[in-house]
């Protein structure tokens, strides 16, 4: 099977690789993400939500997970997103290739949210960054074992908001992420 630049399986069909629907708790928004790294990068949202600043769900095209597409840029590099291992929030505050728009308290708290749930941050790319963007860097085993030594493996209380989600992503927009 294809995979994403994080080695996880990709593909542009969302049943094929069990992408659910999960709502952030805190707010009103769902994202659409694998359902095995779903504790954590859900997880990281509400924490986003709760210690960075508030994920605007009343914007449409603001927040992200599930979508099947190669990386900005690149012909080549299946983005994370087409194997719903990356999330991107609040996306026109923090459009990809802008540096600097969280504070460094901000980038305190981020950081800290990252090693917590194992996430690479899109603001720590050498190259260009991408502040909006968050994603799973381990592969699954490792994933299973942060889940576990969070506590989060059996959080079923989100569970009536989990949906399997057989649209497909529909991401065409000029400024995305990566
Ligand atoms: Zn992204």
């Amino acid at each position: 099977m294809e995979k994403s630049a994080n080695g996880w399986p990709a593909s542009a069909d969302p049943e094929a690789i069990d992408i659910v629907r999960k709502r952030v708790p805190g707010t009103d928004l769902k994202l659409r993400v694998a359902e095995r790294v779903a504790p954590l990068l859900i997880g990281f949202a509400a924490d986003f939500h709760k210690l960075v600043e508030p994920i605007d769900e009343t914007k449409t095209l603001d927040d992200w997970g599930y979508c099947y597409r190669k990386v900005r840029g690149s012909n080549t590099v299946v983005s994370n997103h087409s194997s719903g291992t990356a999330i991107d929030l609040n996306a026109t505050q923090h459009p990809l290739g802008a540096v600097g728009t969280f504070t460094d308290e901000q980038v305190q708290v981020i950081n800290r949210l990252c090693r917590k749930y194992a996430l690479r941050w899109g603001g720590n790319y050498r190259n260009r960054k991408d502040e909006m963007h968050f994603e799973i860097a381990l592969n699954a085993t490792q994933v299973e074992t942060i889940i576990r030594g969070l506590g989060l493996e059996n959080d079923e209380s989100e569970n009536e908001q989990t949906i399997k989600d057989s649209s497909t992503g529909g991401g065409v927009l000029g400024s995305r992420s990566t």
